[in-house]
């Protein structure tokens, strides 16, 4: 298989992963929206206001992952994709086959 063919299906899948992420997050912020309403009973209000903070986490964690998958397929659009962004080295085949948007090498993870 050429280099090139390797990077096409891992764009594929990152290509994949980004947009089963953006869908997640669309959910997430769109149950957010509901505005809990405190006046109207406060036990309600405190569990409901307990699963937004956990959406915000889970959200902020699904963000973050956006922004490494979304580095990642900008790296294959330079040619930098499997390049350590901290060394420069190249990652290893199996942390990338593991981790495909990872933007380090196992020293600098
Ligand atoms: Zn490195």
């Amino acid at each position: 298989m050429t280099s090139s063919a390797v990077n096409d299906s891992v764009r594929d899948g990152l290509e994949t992963e980004r947009d089963e992420l953006r869908r997640r997050l669309d959910e997430l912020t769109s149950d957010g929206a509901a505005a809990p309403d405190f006046d109207e009973n406060f036990a309600d209000s405190a569990q409901v206001a307990a699963e937004l903070g956990e959406n915000l986490s889970l959200a902020a964690a699904l963000r973050d992952q956006l922004v490494d998958v979304e580095g990642a397929l900008a790296r294959l659009d330079d040619g930098t994709y499997g390049r350590c962004q901290e060394c420069g080295d190249a990652i290893s085949q199996a942390r990338l086959e593991a981790m495909p948007a990872t933007p380090f090498c196992i020293a600098h993870a």
